[in-house]
């Protein structure tokens, strides 16, 4: 067993973070008052997203120190295949090595939205399964062999790229052969799509933790951006009803939203599933909340 998939065993159920680098510097200290806030609850690793093409590189980066510096808690910073030569994950993997990081998010990314011509001749990696191999077997001057595990993504509704529902989950098998130690998957809103998911990696004898994405609904507006950015999600009409019933209150809207999440962690952890990964966008209290009423506090 690799240490992140001890790391993932342990927590029982495993209970992990994601955050986002500030998009303003002078948003810096308020992220990392709600990272103190929530190094409470113990989680056994927080996750920091990467812009693909670079676009975060040193605010990733910057925010991943600090987190191995100022904290308790273990990062695990994504990398995207897009926009970066052999070279540049290189140099941002050593960098990582030098502070302690362990594991990386392995993902391809997506191009950007404002170029939809963007050519993706000058990667080196075309999918993500590219970048788990690379990772796996990356060693330099500063970085032993094996310095990192490695974690990918997985689409319990499927990836928009590919209609095809069979080849996809041979997609997700080759990142898995190539040596990935876990995933973790894009939100859902309805439990059986991720048992049934579970189901299909266990046919593809994929036998590596599956930790389920979770995001609570806390705005109309949040929750219309997030479906956009989360083409082919299915916001269940169990959810939309106990959300349009509150579009005059954006506070009993909150309640209602994080009460879904609530139950719907509730669950999946009935059902024995390796861990949760709340989607926090930045914010405490949602995420506080949820693990109160689970009475989630190691
Ligand atoms: C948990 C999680 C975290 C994320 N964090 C970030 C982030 O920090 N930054 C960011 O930019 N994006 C992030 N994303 C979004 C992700 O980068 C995109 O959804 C991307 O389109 C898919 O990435 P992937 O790693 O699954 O790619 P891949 O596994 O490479 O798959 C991408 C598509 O290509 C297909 N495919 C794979 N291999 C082949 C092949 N050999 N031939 C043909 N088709 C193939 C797959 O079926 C899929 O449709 C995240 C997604 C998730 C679920």
């Amino acid at each position: 067993m690799s240490r992140i998939q001890q790391i993932i065993s342990a927590g029982k159920p495993t209970v992990t973070f994601e955050f986002f680098p500030p998009r303003k510097p002078e948003l810096s200290e308020s992220l990392f008052k709600t990272i103190k806030t929530l190094e409470a609850y113990d989680p056994s690793f927080v996750s920091v997203t990467y812009g693909a093409g670079g676009t975060t590189r040193k605010t990733t980066h910057d925010l991943v120190s600090r987190i191995c510096k100022d904290t308790s808690m273990s990062p695990i910073p994504h990398l995207t295949c897009i926009g970066h030569t052999k070279e540049e994950i290189s140099g941002i993997l050593d960098e990582y090595s030098k502070v302690g990081v362990h594991t990386i998010l392995a993902l391809r990314g997506d191009p950007p939205q404002s170029d939809p011509n963007y050519d993706r001749k000058g990667d080196d990696f075309q999918y993500a399964a590219d970048l788990v191999r690379f990772i796996k077997n990356f060693e330099s001057d500063s970085t032993p062999k094996g310095a990192f595990g490695v974690g990918v993504a997985g689409f319990p509704e499927g990836h928009h790229h590919t209609p095809n529902r069979l080849l996809e989950m041979a997609h997700m098998k080759a990142k898995v052969d190539e040596g990935a130690d876990y995933i973790c998957t894009q939100l859902f809103f309805d439990n059986h799509a991720f048992f049934d998911y579970q189901d299909r990696c266990e046919l593809e004898w994929i036998h590596i933790p599956i930790i389920a994405g979770v995001m609570p609904i806390t705005t109309l507006g949040g929750m219309k951006r997030m479906a956009e950015l989360s083409a082919g999600t299915n916001f269940t009409a169990k959810l939309l009803k106990q959300i349009y019933r509150f579009q005059d209150s954006p506070e009993d809207l909150k309640k209602a939203g994080i009460d879904y999440a609530i139950e719907q962690c509730q669950g999946l952890i009935d059902q024995g599933c390796d861990g949760i990964h709340l989607y926090t966008l930045n914010q405490s209290n949602a995420t506080v909340e949820i693990l109160k009423q689970l009475n989630i506090k190691r």
